[in-house]
């Protein structure tokens, strides 16, 4: 696992750069090929700097997951010499097995998105890529390590669907998801996994659950004025409170144990057969012209 490290969240970003837990410069939007990426900020205050691209700045606008410019911000990224990358999601609990604060890193993924430009190659005919392992199995050991000695709850592997949202998906959306064999969903992940891919970056997923998607048991009755309208209890929203609050000491970590690691995954060599069959240039920026 290369070098420079760099989280994608929402909420819980924005509200440790509000809070002062994480002070980060902004470099603003920059210009790529797939027009200006979403705004990145660096946090220099680390003992290895990395990147953040908030979905929410403090006192800005909130981008749901459907309206950023995923292949802008990942190419930005990329050119920053940003290599591994933490995708934060907030996701909600298809399986009774899982509880609200507690995190899932997924090993495998459905993507039920629909809206999201999901490939660079749109004119190219390029992009046949294996998908798996769909997440970098290097980065998610070393999360792996930073949420053991940070003692949050979590468990490593299986499948998150990703739906487009920005609504909440249905009880018989749910009870499908389950049959299709998903642990939790989300409105993140993807196209970004696939997208990072056709970087050949490294990029994990953390599923912090934030509810239990609806399943329409009257055993989990509403009471509206709650998160999630009543999805999440009093004490279900202080544990994820507690799992929000160990997100810039998460990233500080997990930062320097990138910046420290030996390479022991493939993600770099991803476009390797483009790059010997279909004569793609070395240099990843010509390979969209
Ligand atoms: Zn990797």
């Amino acid at each position: 696992m290369p070098g420079k490290f760099a989280c994608m969240a929402g909420g819980p970003l924005c509200r440790a750069l509000e809070s002062g837990q994480l002070s980060a410069r902004e470099l603003g939007r920059l210009n790529t090929p797939f027009g200006p990426s979403e705004v990145i900020l660096r946090v220099d205050d680390a003992p290895v700097p990395f990147y953040l691209m908030p979905r929410q700045l403090p006192g800005g606008p909130r981008l749901g997951a459907s309206q950023i410019n995923y292949r802008a911000t990942l190419y930005a990224l990329k050119d920053l010499g940003v290599e591994a990358v933490l995708n934060w999601a907030a996701a909600g609990a298809v399986t009774h097995d899982l509880g609200v604060g507690q995190i899932l890193l997924p090993s495998d993924l459905i993507d039920l998105t629909s809206r999201r430009p999901m490939t660079f190659f749109e004119k190219h005919g390029l992009g046949l890529l294996r998908q798996f392992p769909v997440f970098c199995p290097a980065l998610r050991g070393a999360l792996e390590e930073v949420l053991a000695e940070l003692k949050l709850d979590f468990h490593t592997g299986g499948t998150a669907a990703v739906t487009e949202g920005p609504r909440l998906e249905t009880p018989a959306e749910v009870r499908m998801l389950a049959g299709f064999g998903a642990e939790v969903v989300t409105h993140m992940l993807a196209p970004e996994v696939f997208l990072a891919k056709e970087l050949q970056m490294c990029l994990a997923g953390a599923c912090y659950l934030v509810n239990y998607a609806e399943t329409g048991s009257r055993y989990r009755p509403f009471s509206t004025g709650e998160l999630f309208g009543g999805l999440t209890t009093a004490s279900q929203a202080e544990r994820l409170r507690r799992v929000c609050q160990a997100l810039p000491e998460l990233l500080r970590r997990l930062a320097e144990k990138v910046a420290s690691a030996e390479r022991t995954c493939e993600c770099h060599n991803t476009m390797a057969g483009h790059i010997h069959k279909d004569n793609l240039p070395e240099d990843w920026h010509r390979w969209f012209d």
